[in-house]
């Protein structure tokens, strides 16, 4: 781990310098990707290097990424995943069979229908709480003789829902629940779910972390390297959803830019969200920036300093209007995923389910780093 860590740098410095790596033989200020998969040991049969044995559980080039997310998150310890899923089921598979969990009614529809499917098969029994009012996570627990484990994502995917972070770690924490929170969305650099006091951070690290929409992974981050951490680290090392070197290091190298992106997104958001709020074709925009988003007052709190990249709107009229919307758009793109250099706009409603609960006039948009002014006249043209 590097040298700095224990002054405490900001997060733009740290994530600049990428664990101050150099490489000793070389004098190489970029490291190398290592892609053996296992470690030779000595005439006593001891490894060559302790902190190798075999990729499945570690690689000098996950490892390097992991201790810049730890870093980064304000935790113990992090571990990378295959994707942002398979850190998401790691968590699940570390819950025995009769396990109460409390989800948010609203989140991405990816966490939303594995957990049903797979808490129905594992004998875990899921509760919800309505993500816009931390305080209805008691209400969720009500009945369950225990709960063993409380979800929160916020700002949720698409609907840009808010939840206190805070208030859900007392709720959560008085009931001996752990507490994860999905970071995806606003990143380790606009809210720092561990010094809230939640247990566990997730990441798809294949959004904002990576940022360049060519690389799919994940990560956990553990506020203590305890009992609940040694059960994850086993699970991993058990079920293997690792990622390959090359991809530890696309991330490792994308996340030196991290803040300088994400400031940048945060920022065209916000001046998007201005204006569509006041275009007469547009019905409604869900971005926590704006004053008049219902949870405003605890984004402010909680977020430091911007208020993400990512928004929804609903353009005036049905499914027909926003895809025909979505259509006439030149400079953004139509494509699902977000958090990437790039402005994408997806239509959630046909990518999910029927028995969704996201609008059919809405469309999400994953604003990236572009000219504003570019990304505004697109918009404008679009919304004719
Ligand atoms: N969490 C959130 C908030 C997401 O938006 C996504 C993917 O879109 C995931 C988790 C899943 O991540 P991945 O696609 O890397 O498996």
């Amino acid at each position: 781990m590097s040298s700095y860590t224990q002054k405490k740098l900001k997060t733009a410095t740290l994530v600049a310098k990428a664990d101050d790596y150099l490489d000793t033989t070389t004098g190489g200020i970029t490291p190398p990707i290592i892609t053996s998969t296992t470690y030779a040991r000595d005439d006593r049969y001891n490894p060559i290097n302790e902190a190798n044995l075999y990729t499945r559980d570690n690689n000098p080039s996950f490892v390097q990424a992991e201790h810049v997310l730890a870093e980064l998150e304000q935790g113990e310890a992090a571990l990378l995943f295959s994707s942002g899923m398979a850190a998401i089921a790691c968590v699940f598979y570390t819950l025995g069979s009769g396990s109460h969990v409390v989800l948010p009614n609203s989140m991405y529809w990816g966490v939303y229908s594995w957990t049903r499917s797979y808490c129905d098969r594992a004998d875990i029994r899921i509760s919800y709480y309505d993500a816009n009012d931390a305080e209805s996570i008691a209400q969720a627990m009500e009945g369950a003789a225990r709960t063993d484990l409380v979800w929160v994502e916020t700002p949720t995917n698409p609907m840009m829902q808010v939840t206190d972070i805070a208030r859900a770690v007392a709720i959560g924490h008085e009931a001996g629940a752990t507490v994860v929170v999905d970071n995806t969305t606003p990143t380790p650099i606009f809210t720092q779910p561990l010094e809230l006091g939640a247990d566990l951070v997730v990441h798809s690290a294949t959004k904002s972390l990576n940022g360049h929409s060519d690389v799919l992974i994940g990560a956990l981050v553990t506020k203590e390297t305890d009992e609940r951490w040694d059960k994850i680290v086993a699970e991993r090392h058990g079920a293997g959803a690792l990622p390959g070197p090359f991809d530890a290091w696309l991330l490792l190298r994308g996340m030196r830019t991290l803040s300088l992106r994400v400031e940048r997104a945060a920022k065209n958001a916000q001046k998007i969200a201005e204006f569509l709020q006041t275009h007469s074709q547009v019905e409604a925009v869900l971005y926590p920036g704006l004053k008049s988003h219902p949870g405003h007052k605890i984004a402010k709190e909680q977020m430091l300093g911007g208020f993400g990249s990512l928004m929804s709107f609903q353009v005036v009229g049905d499914r027909d209007a926003a895809l025909q919307m979505a259509g006439r758009l030149n400079l953004i793109v139509s494509a699902t995923s977000l958090g990437g250099v790039e402005t994408l706009i997806e239509h959630r409603h046909s990518v999910e389910p029927p028995e969704t609960n996201v609008p059919v006039n809405l469309l999400r948009l994953a604003v990236g780093i572009e000219h504003i002014d570019d990304l505004i006249d697109d918009l404008s043209q679009a919304l004719r």
